[in-house]
């Protein structure tokens, strides 16, 4: 089964309210962002939890789904309510119609608790008027008494033992339907779905239905005033029972003397007055000499009540409610069903839980002290945290139940840090910021740079008259000159005026495999081919391949053998070869023969100058 309280996680906020607001501190504040995690034993089900939480992080165990399994069986469903219908209900504009849209769920029968209450305020008196000399606390509330049996068990015998008004009043209906019957009891106070846990048989409530969770089933079976008819609740009737809701409501149904010079019964009610009263009850009450009344409050308010309104409101709709109930009661049979139904047993039992931490200590005080940022002499005590005293919020970091970022102190001195490493990063930012622009600068310079030189390269490319190409590894030219755009023909040439360059061409769809291996020799083995004469189509080329980077990029030099500048440079050159070659044979035949030799050095000389002139007149 699912805790009676429990929080969803992913709706947290880490606000840490829950965890100030619990009278029991069962709510542990967990670090590193984690929601704060509910001790189920140390819950007393008081509710506050859930309707503090903003976020609705926090929620109670839902009895909706039950209630639907109860309502589609075949046995006999019976509902009580509680008296604070009328605080919660005031929407519905008279009872009856209530009692009768309860009915088209589905209900067999619909009681009050009323009934209940009169019989335990019955009880009460007597037991009261009956002082052996011991004081009691009363144990109608589920709150209360999970309250003693975990944080004061050594009052247990000092709570009134008998069962509370819904179970007096379930005992009665099992007592009167002999047949097999499903009860669900509508209520405020959620504790009571833990409640209803502890009893089997005749006190046996088979489903703790809240306020807010029944006007859910009217909503999802569409179920309103304007489509019912009047309907009555079953008998036995409540008289002054009707007045539970109220802070001394028991007390006025049992009639016992409230006069405050005569009286034996002190009514408190509310969160404070219940952990104070109890705790002072277990220290004085040799002095206090009286019995308590103890409500924790939530008949009224809590997250089982969905009127949130203002409280004195809510109590005047009781008082007006119980009026009218009372007018025209019957009272001689209300008071015959009361004393035959008084005849069942509504003793209880109550059982020690003890749930509370042991007391750390002093060394382990100092040592939290400490971890708050607080001197021995510090007596700040700001209390933004909820606590009377640092040393109190100290103890309960000591027992694991605050954690140091809940105290204000801790936190600012946190958040200085914490803003001393933003600043220290804001200026480490601004380092890499100036960084990141001067290197932008500089990329851009180099960029621009490169840009530079890629003109003047291309410029200086375009300037040669011979036909320049630079290839990948690939063979895709990487660039090329126009000259060598000539040199491929006039298809190549309409290319390059759509792709300049032709950047990204195929060197092997350009020229036969005995040119463009030349290239691929070149960029495997790193070595440099010059002046290799090649045929290309109609053309004699002339071609020198040499590796720019090796094995990656590779250039080539390439010239048309029949255009007429370069023929005459051409024929020049290679007439300057003969003559180097022939002079050289001349100077070995004159080193053989002598004479002579010089004429014909003349005579070839002579023909260089003739070809030499003829070039600087073209
Ligand atoms: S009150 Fe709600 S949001 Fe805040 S810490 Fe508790 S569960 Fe989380
Ligand atoms: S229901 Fe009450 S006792 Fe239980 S955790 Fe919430 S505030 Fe604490």
């Amino acid at each position: 089964m699912d805790p009676l309280v429990s929080i969803k996680d992913e709706r947290c906020t880490n606000c840490f309210i829950c965890v100030k607001i619990c009278p029991v501190k069962a709510i542990r504040a967990i670090s590193d962002s984690k929601a704060p995690k509910i001790d189920e034993n140390r819950c007393i089900g008081c509710g506050d939890c859930i309707d503090a939480c903003a976020p609705k992080a926090i929620q109670y165990r839902s009895s909706i789904d039950d209630a639907k399994t109860i309502l589609s069986s075949k046995e006999k469903k019976i509902a009580i309510t509680s008296p604070s219908i009328s605080a919660e209900f005031n929407d519905i504009t008279d009872y009856r119609k209530f009692v009768a849209m309860i009915k088209s769920l589905g209900i067999d029968h619909v009681y009050e608790t009323s009934f209940g209450v009169d019989i335990v305020a019955n009880k009460y008196m007597n037991f009261f008027n009956d002082f052996k000399g011991r004081y009691y606390i009363t144990s109608c509330d589920p709150v209360v008494v999970s309250f003693v049996e975990k944080y004061h068990p050594k009052l247990i015998p000092n709570l009134v033992p008998f069962v509370s008004p819904k179970i007096a009043m379930t005992k009665v209906v099992r007592t009167k339907h002999k047949e097999k019957i499903n009860v669900i009891y509508i209520g405020p106070e959620i504790a009571s779905k833990d409640e209803a846990l502890l009893y089997r048989g005749d006190g046996q409530i088979d489903c703790v239905l809240s306020f807010p969770e029944l006007r859910h089933l009217f909503e999802e079976f569409d179920i309103n005033e304007n489509n019912v008819d009047f309907s009555v609740f079953d008998t036995p009737l409540g008289f002054k029972g009707s007045l539970y809701p109220l802070r001394n409501g028991l007390i006025q149904a049992a009639e016992i003397d409230e006069n405050l010079l005569t009286t034996h019964v002190i009514s408190i009610e509310g969160k404070k007055a219940m952990v104070e009263s109890i705790e002072e009850f277990e220290h004085n009450v040799k002095v206090i000499h009286r019995h308590i009344h103890v409500n924790y409050g939530n008949s009224l308010t809590g997250p089982g009540i969905s009127n949130k309104g203002n409280r004195l409101f809510k109590e005047h709709l009781v008082i007006k409610y119980a009026n009218k109930r009372i007018s025209n009661f019957f009272r001689a049979e209300w008071y015959q069903d009361l004393e035959n139904y008084s005849l069942l047993s509504f003793d209880r039992k109550f059982k020690a839980n003890d749930q509370r931490l042991p007391d750390p200590s002093e060394e382990e005080i100092q040592k939290a002290l400490k971890l708050m940022g607080k001197k021995a002499e510090d007596t700040s005590d700001c209390n933004q945290c909820g606590y009377n005293s640092c040393r109190e919020f100290a103890i309960d970091m000591a027992k694991g139940i605050v954690i140091p970022e809940m105290c204000s102190t801790f936190a600012l001195s946190h958040s200085k840090t914490f803003n001393e490493t933003l600043k220290e990063l804001n200026e480490k930012l601004a380092i890499t910021r100036q960084t990141l622009r001067e290197t932008e600068a500089k990329v851009k310079t180099e960029h621009d740079s490169a840009r530079q030189a890629s003109e003047l390269t291309n410029a200086m490319l375009e300037k040669l008259r011979a036909g320049i190409v630079i290839v990948d590894y690939k063979l895709k030219i990487v660039k090329a000159n126009s000259v060598f755009c000539t040199i491929l023909g006039e298809e190549a040439e309409e290319i390059s005026e759509i792709i300049p360059g032709l950047v990204g061409a195929d060197l092997k769809k350009l020229f036969a495999p005995d040119i463009y291996n030349l290239f691929s020799y070149v960029l495997t083995d790193s070595e440099s081919i010059d002046s290799r004469d090649v045929i290309h189509k109609d053309k004699i080329l002339n071609l020198s391949v040499f590796p720019i980077i090796n094995n990656q990029v590779a250039g080539g030099i390439i010239r048309d053998m029949k255009a007429p500048e370069v023929q005459r440079a051409e024929v020049i050159k290679r007439v300057s070869e003969v003559i180097d070659k022939n002079l050289e044979m001349v100077q070995q035949i004159g080193f053989l023969l002598g004479e002579g030799a010089s004429d014909i050095e003349k005579m070839l000389n002579s023909v260089i100058k003739f070809y030499e002139q003829e070039k600087r007149t073209k």
